[in-house]
């Protein structure tokens, strides 16, 4: 069965930075889960994975634009350590916090802590980054229509609810 819009498909991943060391990689014994077509991925990894087949493996090279972005300085700010969630772990510099903001909450790195400031980096801790991927596709399946409304996998490696 070969993927293509409302296939759920369990593959497995090594992601590295390219040319560089593995940066994570999928559970052996949990593939992830996800169905196609429907913005769960990145939109340039579900356009290599169109037409292949369980057993299939290859690599993928995503260029910054085409994985988290690239950088942005004004995504270095400087907010008040009131907006920072559970303050009570220790604030060093990189340490991963979650920050308040109007939006809700988001996920940030510690650049400098002051008395009552705190600069905090909230770009993707992979932006910036060419990522290459290494995917085994392990499984192709129909979607049930319960997956087909929510617009996700259901299952191990997907959504359990
Ligand atoms: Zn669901």
């Amino acid at each position: 069965m070969k993927i293509e819009r409302n296939k759920v498909v369990a593959f497995h991943y090594t992601l590295r930075q390219v040319g560089g060391e593995s940066l994570e990689q999928s559970d052996p014994a949990r593939p992830e889960l996800y169905l196609h077509g429907h913005n769960n991925i990145l939109l340039a990894m579900e356009r290599a994975f169109e037409g292949r087949e369980a057993g299939d493996s290859f690599t993928i090279e995503l260029a910054p634009k085409d994985a988290y972005g690239e950088i942005k300085p004004e995504r270095k700010v400087r907010v008040s350590l009131k907006h920072i969630v559970q303050p009570k772990q220790s604030l060093r510099a990189g340490a991963r916090v979650q920050v308040q903001t109007k939006e809700g909450t988001i996920d940030a790195r510690v650049i400098k802590v002051g008395k009552f400031n705190i600069d905090v980096d909230t770009n993707h801790p992979l932006a910036g980054m060419s990522l290459s991927f290494d995917i085994e596709i392990a499984d192709v399946r129909d979607a049930t229509d319960e997956e087909l409304a929510h617009r996700h996998a259901h299952g191990v490696g997907g959504h359990e609810h």
